[in-house]
């Protein structure tokens, strides 16, 4: 997980263009006449969002031609996202663009590895049509991890995954993603959550939840799998020259470069399990 900067765009900014682009006057006509409860729930939600309190806003549970406010269906505030801000050829699209760009490297922040190819709304369109078009809502993010969440939506403030966003300092400066190694051959990394200690429970729970929302353990094993096999060339030639010790030293120097840039990667536990195991530095790499 990556924090990265919310998109400095203002929700008015993103609304007027997106309206300003809808060919049917009607629509337009009854979206202005929603903007006040419009405006009402992007205070919400920044409100919300300051305590990680998300999960307190209630889920829209009506069908797609339901009225969700005024006289505006669930359809067409999703509409509002998908036909005005999505196609290339909208104006609101510059600003899909540009949050997209909050991603560095383009690397998708929730899982650490994919490449950013979509915007992921944190609280999903079709249960809070409200904040389709909402910057702070929508995080830059890969396929997978763009899919994997859309499955249910967090009752409760342990289960809601982090927010690039706003859930920065201790969880990301402080290590809660380990793994050890499996003695299989090739070998094989087990990937765990362990939240310090003294965190509070909910902080505890919400990485968690983070690690199992976008199913890491799979995603980040498959990951090291291919690193460990492009490894093995280069650990031949450190145990040629110093046997064990020389491995360990190899990896100790990979792992101290991995957890300078991120703390928790899958990099950087893999190669502190790595390092760690005896097992591997004898002869297990090979
Ligand atoms: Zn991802």
């Amino acid at each position: 997980m990556r924090a990265i900067p919310p998109p400095q765009l203002t929700f008015t900014d993103v609304l007027n263009i997106c309206v300003g682009s809808i060919s049917c006057q009607t629509l337009t006509h009854k979206i202005n006449a929603i903007n006040p409860q419009l405006n009402n729930a992007v205070q919400d939600f920044d409100t919300k969002s300051a305590t990680a309190d998300l999960f307190q806003i209630q889920p829209f549970v009506g069908a797609d031609k339901t009225v969700v406010i005024g006289q505006v269906t669930k359809e067409e505030l999703k509409g509002l996202y998908t036909f005005q801000m999505v196609p290339a050829k909208k104006p609101a699209r510059q600003y899909y663009d540009q949050i997209m760009m909050q991603a560095p490297l383009r690397i998708c922040p929730f899982c650490g590895f994919g490449q950013v190819t979509t915007l992921d709304h944190y609280l999903p369109k079709a249960k809070f049509p409200l904040l389709s078009i909402f910057p702070k809502n929508l995080v830059p993010s890969c396929a997978d991890c763009n899919k994997g969440k859309s499955a249910g939506i967090a009752k409760s403030k342990s289960e809601q995954c982090l927010h690039p966003y706003f859930d920065q300092g201790h969880f990301i400066n402080e290590q809660w993603l380990f793994a050890e190694v499996i003695q299989t051959i090739p070998a094989t990394i087990k990937y765990f959550v362990q939240a310090p200690n003294n965190w509070i429970s909910t902080d505890k729970a919400r990485v968690k939840s983070h690690f199992d929302d976008f199913k890491l353990a799979k995603r980040f094993c498959i990951q090291a799998g291919d690193e460990i096999s492009n490894l093995r060339g280069e650990l031949d030639i450190d145990f040629k020259i110093n046997q064990q010790t020389g491995v360990e030293h190899a990896l100790l120097k990979k792992h101290a470069g991995a957890s300078l840039q991120h703390t928790n990667s899958w990099k950087t536990a893999m190669y502190q399990a790595l390092a760690a195991s005896a097992w591997y530095c004898r002869g297990g790499f090979k």
